[in-house]
C-alpha cells in the first residue's frame, strides 16, 4: 500500500492528474492534467490534492460560531461563493454546518467540508468518525484531519485510512504537525496526507515549515490568517500591511489572504460578518508585486498566536 501510494504521488506530482477543479462536481476527474497536485489554480479558485479530489483555496473557519450565528455564516459564505468549510469536532457545531448545507441551493457535490477528530477521540477513532457523519449528515465528509499530535493518533489514522476504503472520507490530513512531527508520523501511516493545516499570519509564517510539507506534495493551509480573534486589530492595522492595500484599493484583511494564496497557502478565515465574509472572497483581482510579497514575509515575529 505504501509503494502505491507512493508511486500515485509521484506520477501525480510529475505528470498532474486532472484538470484542476472544472467543476466540484467532477470532484474525482483522472482526465490528463493542467495543474500539478499542490498548484493553484487562480482561475478556477482551487488545487488538486493528492488524493485526487480538489478543494477551493478559500473558504471560512468557523471557530466559535455556534447556533443561529453559525448557520446564518455558513449561508453567507455560500451566498457569496465559498465552497470551503472548515469545522472540527472540538468547535461543537458541525450539526449546525450540516443544516445550513442541507439546506441551501448548493449541489452538496460543489461543498468541501474539512473536519477533525479531537485527541480526547484517538481512543475510540471508529466511533468519532460515525459521530462526525451523523452530526454533519451530507452523505460523505471531504476532508477529515487529526487535530493535534496525541496518543493514538497513528490509529486514529489508520481509522481515518480505513473510512476512505470505505468511501465515508474522501481525503485526510493533519493540522498542527511540523516537520519533527511528521518525520516520525510519515513512516508509520499508508496514504500521505493531502492537506496539513497549521497557524499562518504575518507575524507567524512557518517559512520553514511551509516549503518542507509542499515539498511533500501535501497542501498546507493556514489557520488564524488574520491572527485569530484578539490579534486582528494589530495585523489588521500593520503599517505595512495598510500601505499595500491602499496601492491596491483593497483591504488589509484581502491583502493578508492574497499573500497566503501567492505563498501557496490555502486560507479559512472566520467571520460571522456577511460583508466581511463576501470581502474575504474578493481575493483574485489584484496581486500582490514581489517587492510586496517581501515587505509582508518581512514582518515575521515567530509570534504564535495559541498553542497545542
Ligand atoms: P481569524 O480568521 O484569523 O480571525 C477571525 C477574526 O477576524 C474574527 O474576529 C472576524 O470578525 C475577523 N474578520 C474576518 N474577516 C475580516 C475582514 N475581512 N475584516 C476585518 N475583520 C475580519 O481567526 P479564526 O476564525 O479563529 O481562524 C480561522 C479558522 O481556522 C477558524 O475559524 C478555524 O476553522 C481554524 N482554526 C484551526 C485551528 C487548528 O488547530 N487546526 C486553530 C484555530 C483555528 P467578524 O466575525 O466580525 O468578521
Amino acid at each position: 500500500m505504501k509503494r502505491i501510494t507512493a508511486i500515485f504521488l509521484t506520477l501525480t506530482l510529475l505528470f498532474g492528474l486532472a484538470a484542476c477543479c472544472e467543476a466540484m462536481d467532477a470532484n474525482h476527474d483522472t482526465t490528463p492534467a493542467s495543474s500539478a497536485v499542490g498548484v493553484f489554480d487562480f482561475e478556477a479558485r482551487c488545487v488538486l490534492l493528492n488524493s485526487g479530489y480538489t478543494m477551493p483555496i478559500n473558504g471560512i473557519g468557523t471557530y466559535s460560531l455556534h447556533d443561529d450565528v453559525c448557520r446564518n455564516s455558513i449561508t453567507a459564505a455560500l451566498n457569496s461563493g465559498v465552497r470551503l468549510i472548515d469545522t472540527a469536532h472540538a468547535y461543537g457545531n458541525e450539526v449546525e454546518i450540516g443544516e445550513a448545507i442541507r439546506d441551501c441551493d448548493v449541489a452538496r457535490e460543489e461543498i468541501f467540508v474539512i473536519t477533525k477528530l479531537y485527541p480526547d477521540q484517538f481512543s475510540h477513532p471508529e466511533a468519532a468518525i460515525e459521530e462526525a457523519l451523523e452530526k454533519l449528515d451530507i452523505g460523505y465528509i471531504d476532508m477529515m484531519l487529526l487535530h493535534h499530535p496525541g496518543r493514538g493518533d497513528v490509529d486514529a489514522y489508520r481509522a481515518m485510512e480505513q473510512a476512505v476504503a470505505d468511501g465515508k472520507i474522501r481525503s485526510i490530513g493533519l493540522s498542527n504537525w511540523y516537520v519533527e512531527e511528521l518525520e516520525e508520523f510519515l513512516p508509520q501511516i499508508d496514504i500521505m496526507p493531502a492537506l496539513v493545516q497549521n497557524e499562518i499570519h504575518p507575524y507567524y509564517q512557518e517559512n520553514d515549515v511551509i516549503p518542507y510539507i509542499q515539498s511533500l506534495g501535501i497542501v498546507v493551509q493556514g489557520w488564524y490568517p488574520l491572527g485569530g480573534r484578539g490579534h486582528t486589530a494589530a495585523l489588521l492595522g500593520d503599517e505595512v500591511i495598510s500601505q499595500i492595500a491602499a496601492d491596491h484599493a483593497v483591504s488589509p484583511a484581502q491583502v493578508i489572504l492574497r499573500w497566503n494564496l501567492q505563498k501557496g497557502v490555502v486560507v479559512i478565515p472566520g467571520s460571522s460578518n456577511p460583508d466581511h465574509i463576501l470581502e474575504n472572497t474578493q481575493l483574485y483581482h489584484f496581486e500582490l508585486t514581489e517587492d510586496e510579497m517581501r515587505r509582508i514575509n518581512a514582518l515575521d515575529r515567530n509570534e504564535k498566536h495559541d498553542w497545542y
